[in-house]
């Protein structure tokens, strides 16, 4: 027999609910239902603007609120094609105009704390937003700490990350153009867990890709803190072999320790590694309002864990937690933040309404990156949840050993039509 939350809280009487899927271990107080109910999402990003869209489009009796600090989305998919001059920042920039048509309220504003027994959100600008459930898609947050000199560096315009797409984009496209021919791009890709495990293998490709039309004489130095290339490696050492042999120089087990900015210098456990242009992407960990909210609850402190079959937080009753902030073994991607999104917005449709949430959901990721200005390769994924198993990969899945223009046409047109389903 199934019981729905409905069911159980007659034949119980009790105001708290177990939630009575097979696969959920979490227990979560709440009261019967409401004619209608108030989600919070923070975070307008992948996860968050379509987790809000979603739940106004499955929920019409919940009301969203929306808060998010910048005025437009910029993406991080294609912010390496800026990088390599092959697209710009108008092409990466999108407007959140459109949420407002699904009944969203907007609130340009930061949260700065979390009060998950009252229910309660603050922020920066003296507002307080109560909830009856809340979701927090707020990204990384960068440990520039991690690595000494950094802050007085990047202050200095010496060293950027560009792994929030944004102004450090168009800074670092500005270094790498004003770079003399014959000049050294030293990068670094952090240990992993971090957003985008390919993301760094695609710039590093796609810088060549414009050192070889622009500035032959040039080179890449790419300093990798995990033992081997994270995330496509065939792809990525058949493109360097093929499209730019002798320019990239990989060197594993090269995390950066220091960033001097006045000497242009990164050093690493076995050199100090002189550069013209520095991009050091530091460690990363759940945005700062996880932390507010208690919900950076791994055993590190730094990640977010959650029931993966509702995206609540598994100590943080009411709180779900979408995107890059959650620690499992699915990619930390924009597709993926958007499937995480639709799980959790159904969820929270069925929660909020007294019903059990789908127990064995499904989600799915697509990756492509471009090897160069013509070519891309792929991996794509299917997820079906399983209970004490997390999700677990499907047998039908695929991936590219090699680039190739169709790949290439079809990674803009995945980015034209993810953009599509967040924010329109
Ligand atoms: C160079 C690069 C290339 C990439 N390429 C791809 C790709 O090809 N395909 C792919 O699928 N993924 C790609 N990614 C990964 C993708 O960008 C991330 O996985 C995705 O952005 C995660 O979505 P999210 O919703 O968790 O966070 P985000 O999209 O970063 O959104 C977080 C939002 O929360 C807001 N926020 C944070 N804190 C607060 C607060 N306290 N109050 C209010 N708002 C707050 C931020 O302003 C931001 O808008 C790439 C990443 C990089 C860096």
């Amino acid at each position: 027999m199934t019981l729905n939350r409905r069911d159980f809280l007659k034949i119980s009487g009790l105001g708290t609910v177990v939630t009575l899927s097979g696969c959920a271990a979490q227990s979560s107080t709440s009261s019967a239902p409401k004619a209608r109910s108030h989600v919070v999402v923070v975070g307008a990003g992948f996860g968050g603007a379509t987790c809000a869209k979603y739940l106004r489009k499955w929920g019409p009796n919940i009301d969203v609120t929306l808060i998010e600090p910048n005025d437009k989305f910029v993406s991080c998919p294609i912010s390496n094609w800026v990088l390599a001059g092959m697209k710009t920042m108008d092409d990466i920039t999108h407007g959140y105009d459109n949420l407002s048509k699904h009944g969203i309220k907007m609130v340009k504003d930061y949260v700065t704390g979390v009060d998950a027994a009252k229910r309660v959100v603050t922020t920066r600008g003296g507002a307080s937003i109560s909830y009856d459930r809340l979701v927090l898609a707020p990204g990384v947050e960068m440990l520039t700490d991690s690595v000494k000199g950094y802050n007085e560096a990047e202050t200095a315009g010496k060293v950027v990350h560009a792994w929030k797409a944004g102004p450090q984009t168009a800074l670092l496209r500005k270094q790498l153009e004003a770079m003399p021919d014959g000049g050294v791009f030293v990068m670094s890709v952090p240990t992993a867990p971090y957003r985008c495990p390919p993301g760094p293998y695609e710039r590093a490709s796609l810088v060549a890709n414009y050192f070889k039309k622009a500035k032959p004489k040039s080179k890449i130095i790419l300093l990798d803190g995990n033992p081997d290339i994270a995330s496509k490696k065939g792809l990525f050492t058949w493109a360097w072999n093929t499209h730019y042999p002798g320019m990239i120089e990989y060197r594993p087990n090269n995390a950066p320790f220091a960033v001097d900015g006045a000497k242009m210098v990164v050093s690493t456990e076995f050199d100090n590694v002189k550069g013209d242009v520095l991009n050091v992407v530091p460690k990363q960990r759940a945005g700062e309002v996880c932390g507010l909210a208690g919900a950076r609850n791994d055993s590190a402190g730094t990640w977010c864990t959650v029931n993966l079959a509702t995206f609540e937080s598994t100590t943080v009753p009411n709180v779900h937690i979408l995107g890059d902030s959650v620690l499992s073994n699915l990619p930390k991607s924009g597709h993926m933040a958007t499937n995480h999104a639709k799980v959790c917005a159904a969820a929270i449709v069925e929660l909020l309404a007294g019903r059990q949430p789908d127990p064995i959901p499904v989600v799915a990721n697509t990756c492509y990156s471009a090897t160069s200005d013509t070519t891309a390769g792929y991996v794509a994924n299917v997820f079906r949840y399983e209970a004490g198993k997390g999700y677990v990969t499907q047998p039908d899945g695929g991936a590219t050993g090699t680039g190739d223009e169709l790949n290439f046409a079809y990674a803009e047109s995945w980015a034209q039509n993810i953009w599509a389903d967040m924010l329109s």
